[in-house]
């Protein structure tokens, strides 16, 4: 294990290669109920910090499609219709995190899940001598939620409409090809209730686990995204700041 014997550099003021100095590592993750706008913020962030984002169904996806250890293994239940154990994801994790890309940090979406992911994910830093620097909740209530996503409507070429937010100009049909817009499987009522449910029974408990660890940012996805965009920008800023220090 070259990570413990090998304590990581530091990139301070101090770094004899000065083009590197005002860069230094930040370890985050995103919070939030499915709905939230996480994908969305994610991808500003990404304009906004020299920081990698790591979707762990992207991240799974590809080490199957790679053929790594990790990969097959994580095949092998996915093909039985299993769920991946903790274990094999937290390493496909750990595994994306060690690459170059993630030298300078990382954006963790949708991983960790559970409580006991979060200490595996712990777990695995600590053996790269990494650790978490914040976590940043959006937050919205369950009903928000619903209301988001049960009013999306898609038309068979997949371009999408909300029917409160982004309507049609013709009740139904696709301003672009005319085509009939319908209501995805995903996108009903009972369909989310139940990831919301999910959500807060598994990865709800999250919250008190990083607010506990001094780790928590809540930010309030009520918000426009471009108000949530400004919001978190500035706690990573700040966080950023704090690191050079
Ligand atoms: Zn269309």
């Amino acid at each position: 294990m070259p990570g413990s014997r090998f304590p990581r550099r530091r990139r301070d003021s101090a770094s004899p290669d000065s083009s590197i100095a005002l860069v230094s590592e930040l370890n985050l993750i995103l919070l939030g109920p499915p709905g939230a706008g996480k994908g969305t913020q994610a991808e500003r962030l990404q304009d906004d910090f020299p920081i990698a984002y790591v979707a762990t169904g992207d991240m799974l996806r590809q080490a199957v499609k790679d053929g790594t250890g990790l990969g097959r293994e994580a095949k092998a239940y996915m093909d039985r219709g299993d769920l991946v154990p903790d274990g094999v994801i937290t390493g496909v994790i750990i595994d994306a995190v060690k690459g170059s890309d993630c030298e300078d940090g990382f954006l963790l979406d949708g991983f960790p899940r559970t409580v006991a992911q979060a200490e595996s994910l712990d777990e695995g830093l600590q053996g790269l001598d990494r650790s978490l620097s914040a976590v940043l909740l959006i937050d919205v209530p369950e009903d928000e939620v619903v209301r988001r996503l049960s009013g999306r409507r898609v038309c068979p070429q997949g371009h999408v409409y909300h029917v409160e937010h982004n309507p049609p100009k013709v009740d139904g049909k696709c301003d672009i090809d005319g085509e009939r817009l319908s209501q995805r499987d995903d996108d009903r009522e009972e369909t989310i209730r139940k990831r919301l449910q999910v959500y807060r029974d598994q990865t709800a408990p999250l919250i008190d686990f990083y607010d506990d660890r001094g780790l928590l940012h809540r930010f309030d996805g009520t918000r426009t995204p471009q108000e949530v965009h400004d919001h978190l920008r500035a706690t990573v800023s700040t966080l950023r700041l704090e690191n050079q220090l």
